[in-house]
């Protein structure tokens, strides 16, 4: 049976996350549905960073550092992100970007599990996560080994010679989830490290690190945590590591008394000699403010919402576009998919161009996958329904076939 746009009215009403959306800054005339590549705009977030310009930089200048409280808030910040990943307040730190904390842990894991020889990742990885892997390798003269899809084979590969296991939570093409519990405990039984990336999850899937007993992790502050473009990335190592930890990057903030000025480094104690250098400061703000958006929400309830916003939108996609070619490329268990759904089509890139225009926004993975991303926090079933009809519409016109939706873009 057709399901109807009053029906997803009637989802939204009973929608307890509902009242959120309006804690964001979204454009009129739009649907956006790629939350997981760059977060919207918290609505009180350009108040706290004229704040931070105006007032803290401006008139406070060298002092805020001590009276705004900017030297402590990498600290704050993850310490605010670690309830969101299953972590403790002291086991989670903001600096750099994913790509650089992801060259820090994974130094630091090979060299903490030391006579391992193998660094163990995932084919179709993230390309960051395995070009950092590529060159960890050749810098330590470690083997880099891809093990292949599915997890079987991820299992097959791990042995004794692995020192760190690094992975995606959630695959960025598919949105698959990866078994966190099963494949750490796998990991533990050789003796191999857990580096997890979870770019895709945090702030939109439950993540329960230390339960599952990971060792390291790390993930984006710009997605569905909306610290907005380029905004400071996370990590987080285990308590039961943190004094061994030797991260490469030895920085001045990562010493144990950076305003000692000693000419040699010692690493401060605990999760903060992750830190390098001065953060991005405004940048790094935005974010702190940013997560005021997850107070008194609860993440299970997030995710629940996320896997009826996909179970939703699936449904539709049945429907409405299965007949023009469209196929479901995530997983259709809704346990073991993340908050967005992929589909491949041929004219994938074109028909994403076309929804673009008129004001639906997802995104193109090549060759031929168009993702549509449903940040529980700010997407309605309304909005779903409505993007299911204009791609049908986009189908049924072949509006997708205009010459402009196939000029090629930079960023897809
Ligand atoms: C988005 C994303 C990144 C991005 O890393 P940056 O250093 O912020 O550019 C890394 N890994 C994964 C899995 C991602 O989805």
């Amino acid at each position: 049976m057709a399901i109807t746009r009053q029906q997803a009215a009637v989802l939204d009403a009973d929608d307890e996350l509902a009242p959120v959306r309006e804690r964001f800054a979204l454009p009129a005339g739009v649907i956006y549905l790629d939350g997981n590549s760059l977060g919207a705009l918290p609505r009180h977030v350009p108040a706290r960073l004229a704040r931070a310009i105006e007032d803290e930089w401006g008139q406070g200048l060298i002092r805020s550092w001590n009276d705004a409280g900017w030297i402590d808030a990498a600290r704050r910040t993850g310490a605010r992100i670690a309830r969101l990943i299953g972590a403790a307040a002291d086991e989670v730190s903001v600096a750099d970007s994913t790509s650089v904390n992801l060259f820090k842990l994974m130094v630091a894991g090979m060299r903490q599990n030391r006579g391992r020889t193998v660094l163990l990742t995932q084919h179709r990885n993230f390309p960051t996560d395995l070009y950092i892997a590529q060159s960890v390798a050749e810098l330590l003269g470690a083997s880099l080994r891809y093990a292949g899809p599915g997890d079987d084979a991820l299992l097959a590969a791990l042995d004794r010679s692995v020192g760190v296991l690094a992975l995606s939570h959630i695959d960025y093409r598919s949105g698959r989830i990866q078994p966190m519990h099963e494949i750490c405990a796998a990991a533990r039984a050789v003796g191999a490290f857990t580096l997890w990336d979870l770019s895709h999850s945090a702030g939109a899937t439950e993540v329960a690190l230390d339960a599952a007993g990971a060792d390291f992790a790390v993930g984006c502050g710009y997605k569905y945590l909306n610290g907005g473009p380029g905004a400071p990335a996370f990590a987080f190592a285990a308590r039961r590591h943190h004094d061994r930890l030797r991260q490469p990057l030895s920085g001045w903030l990562g010493h144990e008394q950076p305003f000692a000025f000693a000419e040699t480094f010692a690493p401060a104690p605990g999760i903060d000699r992750l830190q390098c250098g001065t953060p991005p400061m405004l940048s790094l703000l935005a974010l702190e403010s940013a997560l005021d958006i997850f107070d008194g929400v609860d993440v299970a309830a997030i995710r629940a919402k996320s896997v009826a916003l996909g179970e939703f939108f699936i449904r539709l996609v049945n429907n409405e576009l299965a007949p023009f070619g469209f196929t479901v490329v995530s997983p259709r268990d809704a346990a073991t998919r993340g908050s967005q759904v992929s589909l491949a089509h041929a004219q994938g890139f074109s028909i994403m161009q076309a929804l673009i225009a008129r004001g639906i926004i997802g995104d193109f993975r090549a060759p031929d996958i168009v993702r549509f991303g449903f940040a529980p926090l700010y997407v309605r079933y309304v909005d779903v329904f409505d993007a299911v009809e204009a791609a049908a519409d986009v189908m049924r016109t072949g509006a997708w076939k205009e010459p402009r939706f196939a000029a090629p873009k930079t960023v897809t």
